[in-house]
This record gives C-alpha cells, structure tokens and sequence, in this order.
C-alpha cells in the first residue's frame, strides 16, 4: 500500500544488513494488516550506532529491532530494560519513548518459547532435562525460554567451557531451572538422558561447519532444535530426523520475536501463520 505522511516508521539496524529477513517479515505484516507503515533495513556500523539512534528517533521512527553486532551496544545506550533484556545484557528491540528516552527490549526468548509452545505443547518440557549448545547471546535467551516452559534442568554446553561457567553462575539467580556447565569434551555425561538438545551456537550455519556429536546419550524420543535457520534443515536436524527425533528449526523463532516488535511499531498484534512462514523460506531459498 501506499505511504501517507502518517505514516507509521521502525526499522532494523545492524552491520551488514542485506542479509536480513525482517524487512520481509514485517513487509508481509504491514501489506495483511493493510497497515500505513513502513519497516527499513539501516545499515549502521558500530561507530555510528548512538549517533544513528538518535537521529532515527528525532526522525518520528517508533523505534528498532536491533541484530548483530549491535544487541550489547544498544542494550548499553538504552534509559530502561525490560526483564529478559536485563538478564541478556542485550537488546534486539528498542523502543523510542516520546519523552526521548529509550526502552530496550529483549523479544528472542519469547520468540523461543512462543514457538517451541506451539511445536510441542504448552507443558511439552515441564520438569524435562534440557541440554544446550552454546555459551552466546542465543544461549542466554535459550535458557530464559527453556525456563519459561518449565524445564527442571538446563545442562549448558560449549566449546569454551569457562564461557558456559560464567553464563549458569550470571543467570542461576534469574531462572528457577537448575543450571550446569560442561565444556563440548563431556558431551556424552552432559546430553546423557536428555529429553531436548537445542543448538544455541553458530555452528552449523551456512559457511559454519557443523558441530558433529552423537545423538545416542539422549533419550530416544528427545526433541531436537536447532536456533540456526540458514539453511533451514540443518546437519543437526537431518541426523536427529534420521534418528527418529522430532525435529524443531529456527524460523518458527525468528518469526515469534518479532510478533511484540511489531505490535510496539504499528499497534496491531500480528499472527505467524502458514503463508507468512512460506515466504521466508522462499527468501532463504528453500
Ligand atoms: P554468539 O554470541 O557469537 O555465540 C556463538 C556461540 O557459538 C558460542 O557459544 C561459540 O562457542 C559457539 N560456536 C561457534 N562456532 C563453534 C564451533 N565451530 N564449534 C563449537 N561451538 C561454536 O552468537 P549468537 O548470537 O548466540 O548466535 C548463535 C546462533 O543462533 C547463530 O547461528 C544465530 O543465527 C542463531 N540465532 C537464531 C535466532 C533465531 O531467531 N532463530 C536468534 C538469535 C540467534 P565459544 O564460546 O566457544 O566461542
């Protein structure tokens, strides 16, 4: 649809840019809800990054969602946090208040849990053993969603396993899931009787050799989910399948983050649907 001058602005900053799928998401949001907005990519290097934010909000932009490599930077640049950003120490959504401060959103662990809820069921991991991948700023909103849903114990696994440490003693306090770090050399003790692995590290992602572990010590009807979402079935998920283990990609969290982004941005509360999830895996070549 066409623009008015009322139109409604947000956008997405990070460096590069081209590759992102929000545009698109929220393009197909704005055209189903017949929307007067628009949702720009902003190439912004770091360097740039507080003059940019302040310049797009005296623009009348509602606000940004925020990627790589700029969740921490924004986090930092921010006047208030919700929860979940607080405890990431990251932003992927910031919110332009009409009084010029800025609210940092932290939107990736509720795109988690909103999507692991719909794949498995609400009480699919209440009281079940988690095992994580990963050490990161995904990691960190994995654990929190893992959390939500009711998982008993998250077992934190990563290559750097002192990083693994610091990540369960930084968020112990925020979670009621009983947190342990092991590094990836005991993976077998760590994945042993899990009843869900997620994938929370890069490792796997298009130019990124996978991560390559036996499935065995989990238990035989784990889930299995991978946060990487290019390609969409990743090494990961093709073993797990091969294995008899239902499989979870990424997109469906990558959708679910944006649902309150877009609800702060334009005021309406979007669905994730069939057709939209079909026009990201176009765009990702599927
Ligand atoms: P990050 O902060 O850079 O963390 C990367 C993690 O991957 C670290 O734990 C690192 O381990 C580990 N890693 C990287 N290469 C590895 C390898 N070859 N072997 C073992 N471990 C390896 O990245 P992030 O922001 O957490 O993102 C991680 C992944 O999640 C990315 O693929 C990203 O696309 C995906 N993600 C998806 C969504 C979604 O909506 N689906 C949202 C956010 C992120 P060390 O600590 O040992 O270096």
């Amino acid at each position: 649809m066409s623009l008015t001058g009322a139109a409604k602005l947000a956008g997405v900053v990070g460096w590069p840019i081209a590759h992102s799928l929000s545009p698109r998401l929220h393009a197909y949001w704005l055209a189903e809800y017949g929307i007067d907005g628009a949702f720009v990519p902003l190439p912004i290097r770091r360097e740039d990054l507080a003059a940019a934010l302040h310049g797009l909000r005296l623009a009348g932009f509602k606000g940004v969602n925020v990627t790589v490599p700029h969740k921490e930077a924004a986090f930092a640049i921010a006047h208030m946090a919700d929860a979940p950003a607080s405890a990431a120490g990251a932003a992927n959504l910031l919110l332009f208040g009409n009084d010029g401060r800025i609210l940092a959103r932290n939107t990736d662990s509720v795109g988690l849990s909103g999507h692991l809820a719909e794949s498995l069921g609400v009480d699919a991991l209440r009281g079940k053993t988690a095992v994580l991948l990963g050490a990161g700023g995904a990691a960190r909103a994995a654990i929190l969603s893992l959390d939500t849903l009711g998982a008993a114990q998250i077992r934190v696994v990563n290559r750097n396993r002192q990083r693994a440490e610091a990540l369960a003693a930084a968020l112990q306090s925020n979670v009621k899931a009983k947190l342990l770090a092991y590094g990836l050399e005991d993976w077998r003790t760590a994945a042993s009787g899990g009843d869900i692995l997620v994938n929370a590290t890069s490792a796997g992602m298009k130019g990124n050799p996978p991560l390559v572990l036996g499935l065995d010590p989990l238990k035989k009807d784990a889930v299995v989910c991978d946060l990487v979402y290019n390609p969409l079935e990743t090494d990961l998920l093709r073993t797990a399948k091969a294995h008899g283990h239902k499989t979870v990609d990424g997109l469906g969290m990558l959708l679910h983050q944006a649902v309150p982004a877009f609800e702060a941005f334009f005021g309406v509360t979007p669905k994730v649907t069939p057709g939209l999830r079909s026009v990201l895996e176009k765009a990702l070549g599927q």
